[in-house]
């Protein structure tokens, strides 16, 4: 993480200060003006003008996570989503088109496929993401953006962003990514993206209390955000609240132990799951065929993530543990959403991707019993490890291969 001013409280006190106002006091009424203009922000000698356009607290936020991300600003949103459908529209024009990989969020996913083609025109062609030569070949004179999550959710394959972005470059569009699941693991500004995206609902805020998405882009892009004629940002308005965003600043500063905790753990639990034989997917492991790529694009110190996968077969024997897991042996919480200090499962085919048609899941490899956990760092390893082994012991789950 590189960097940024500290910011210190109104009173000189060491986390910085909410500023709770959404107007702005304007001192000399004759640079109103200029203020609306753009021309003179609270770093141009003029000042804050209203809490939808620029909120300090909101703004400081976005630096840090420019820091975190290492592009040259960041703006904050009310969430993933918001970070996301802005930086789409921002980029396209009504009839242009997006090359995404075929394996991201279903609320992405819901947004190119369902709800741009019909309000705008832009359309989206799904691809294989891993298959650099289709993405190419995807490409039309139309295309404005390539999309992509650094790790896909919920199949865990590894976006080669150096690879995409020359791709991106030969043909002079945005390659975007969204880091969600691995902030400050892979650093995709660095590796060649133009734009960066996160729902900081997850491992970024960590405790599934709030909300929030940001964009991480050049100024230019930022600026484009919240013009005041055309920026989807500042004319859809998802706004992010001061109160989130100095919540989640105080959280910044810990996501480097806690990413570290939840990569450790995910690690064992998933090279222990690998000896018994049971169809786990994690980019940690030596068998996953992204594990090279990752080894060469991640930060080592913060490890391949904390979320894998269990294919169980069918959707019966995924609640069958499911409902094991949580009910009797307390090793987690069925819910969607990840990045949380316990422990996330769900069964992503009938939850988060559940917007896509069966067709698509098929092409994407998001098989029916697919179960997603989101490793929390709640509880020692060991015990937690002992549950899991009890609920897969219940379910008649390779008991004889039980290595701890
Ligand atoms: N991106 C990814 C990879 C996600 O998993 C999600 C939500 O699960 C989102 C974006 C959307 O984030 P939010 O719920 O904050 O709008």
């Amino acid at each position: 993480m590189a960097n940024t001013r500290h910011e210190f409280g109104e009173h000189g006190g060491v986390n910085m200060s909410v500023e709770a106002s959404t107007t702005f006091t304007v001192m000399h009424p004759d640079i109103m003006p200029e203020i609306f203009g753009g021309k003179k922000g609270p770093e141009q000698g003029g000042c804050y003008l209203y809490g939808r356009h620029f909120n300090p607290t909101v703004y400081n936020l976005g630096k840090q996570l420019a820091a975190l991300e290492g592009t040259e600003a960041a703006y904050c949103t009310a969430s993933g989503m918001s970070a996301i459908s802005a930086t789409l529209m921002q980029l396209c024009d009504a009839g242009d088109h997006i090359v995404s990989s075929n394996a991201v969020y279903g609320g992405t996913y819901a947004l190119m496929h369902d709800l741009l083609p019909g309000k705008t025109g832009v359309e989206t062609t799904l691809v294989d993401i891993t298959d650099l030569q289709a993405v190419e070949a995807a490409i039309t004179d139309r295309t404005r953006v390539l999309y992509t999550e650094s790790i896909s959710n919920p199949t865990l394959r590894v976006s080669d962003i150096p690879g995409l972005s020359d791709i991106a470059k030969r043909h002079g569009i945005k390659l975007v990514v969204d880091n969600t699941f691995s902030p400050l693991i892979l650093s995709p500004k660095q590796l060649g993206a133009d734009i960066v995206v996160h729902s900081m609902t997850k491992f970024i805020s960590g405790a599934s209390d709030f909300i929030a998405g940001a964009v991480c882009a050049d100024h230019e892009f930022i600026e484009q955000l919240m013009d005041l004629h055309t920026g989807m940002l500042m004319i859809f308005g998802p706004t992010m609240d001061p109160q989130v965003a100095f919540n989640i600043s105080l959280r910044i500063p810990h996501l480097p132990l806690r990413m570290v905790e939840h990569a450790k753990r995910t690690q064992m639990f998933a090279e222990r799951l690998n000896a018994m034989g049971m169809s786990v997917t994690y980019p940690g492991l030596p068998s996953h065929p992204d594990h090279a790529l990752m080894s060469d694009l991640h930060c080592q110190e913060y490890g391949y993530g904390g979320i894998m996968t269990l294919d169980l077969g069918t959707e019966a024997r995924a609640n069958e543990l499911l409902e094991l897991l949580q009910n009797e042996y307390h090793f987690g919480y069925v819910a969607v959403s990840l990045g949380y200090f316990d422990t996330l499962m769900s069964c992503s085919g009938s939850s988060t991707s559940s917007e896509m048609t069966d067709e698509d899941k098929s092409a994407a490899h998001i098989s029916e019993g697919l179960v997603r956990l989101s490793i929390g760092y709640t509880g020692t390893t060991e015990q937690r490890w002992a549950q899991l082994m009890e609920a897969l012991e219940r379910i008649g789950e390779a008991p004889q291969k039980r290595i701890a």
